[in-house]
């Protein structure tokens, strides 16, 4: 079983992209193990702008189950609607109208337990998303959620993605969205270890403790990696103190590095402070989780 790691942010831009794909690159190479990487920010997936040397595979649709109510059977009872939590079931007895809205509906279930009717409705599939493998030398080591354009369901095809890899490997590092809300709750739940990204600002302090606040109700270890690091932010420093939480890295600012990245070039010519800050990490995070290499 892969030891899981997930890498989160309170908030976009602290960096959490470069973070990942860093970790991805020198797990491999200070450890010498096998790493996958999960891009499961799957309404922005862009770890692969990063990942040139990397294979398209497999490509796999997701579909969501959506139940379609045929109205030449449905009674127009209404029962459906009342077991619909999300409001999605519009029926209208005297115009003989009944529909399911798919942007609502969260493939419950609920509707079609309530009817009793026979053959008044039933479930169709609706595409929502593609889960895309992607080899290098042959090694799986990289999968990308994509949600569709217009559909909602980030939630329901991050946890299929999470659940995708086919190949087992020793480390598993999923790339979650940003924020705190659903997709974030789906993507760190059930993780050995979560890395909180942040920035030494007010914002950054902000978001960062509502994901330590979602961490601790979900009871996540975690420890926080504090990115363009230069900025001195003391406010931030006092709060790790009095929450006792563990800083497990300072990824120093470089400007050169910030062109490199815009340019998709991550990986060359990593200046030294910042590949000696990511190593560090990576032995701190070897006390934190348990794999085998
Ligand atoms: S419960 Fe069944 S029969 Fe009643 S309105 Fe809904 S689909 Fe139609
Ligand atoms: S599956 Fe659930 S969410 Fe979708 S229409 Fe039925 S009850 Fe509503």
């Amino acid at each position: 079983m892969a030891v899981k790691i997930a890498i989160a942010s309170g908030k976009g831009g602290t960096g959490k992209t470069t973070v990942s794909l860093n970790l991805f690159h020198y797990f491999r190479q200070v450890l010498d193990t096998s790493v996958q990487l999960i891009d499961c920010d799957v309404e922005e997936p862009n770890d692969k702008l990063f990942l040139n040397d990397h294979q398209a595979q497999k490509i796999q649709t997701v579909n969501q189950l959506i139940p379609q109510i045929d109205t030449n059977n449905c009674t127009f009872c209404r029962q459906c609607v009342e077991y619909c939590e999300f409001n999605a079931i519009v029926v209208i007895p005297p115009a003989q109208f009944a529909e399911v809205n798919p942007a609502l509906c969260h493939s419950c279930g609920a509707c079609l337990h309530a009817c009793n009717t026979p053959n008044a409705i039933v479930e169709q599939a609706h595409p929502i998303g593609q889960i895309q493998n992607y080899t290098e030398n042959g090694e799986l080591n990289f999968i990308e959620g994509r949600l569709n354009i217009g559909s909602a369901m980030q939630t329901m095809l991050i946890k299929e993605v999470i659940k995708s890899p086919t190949v087992n490997a020793d480390i598993q590092l999923l790339d979650s969205p940003p924020g705190t809300s659903c997709p974030v709750v789906a993507t760190v739940n059930n993780v050995d270890y979560c890395i909180l990204v942040t920035e030494p600002s007010p914002f950054g302090l902000h978001d960062l403790k509502l994901m330590v606040d979602l961490l601790h109700e979900l009871n996540v270890p975690f420890g926080v990696i504090i990115n363009k690091s230069d900025n001195h932010y003391p406010e931030m420093d006092a709060y790790f103190e009095e929450q006792n939480i563990e800083v497990l890295g300072r990824i120093p600012f470089s400007t050169e590095y910030a062109k490199r990245y815009a340019q998709g070039r991550i990986f060359e010519n990593i200046p030294k402070d910042v590949e000696e800050a990511y190593k560090e990490i990576i032995s701190k995070l070897q006390t934190k989780v348990c794999y085998y290499a």
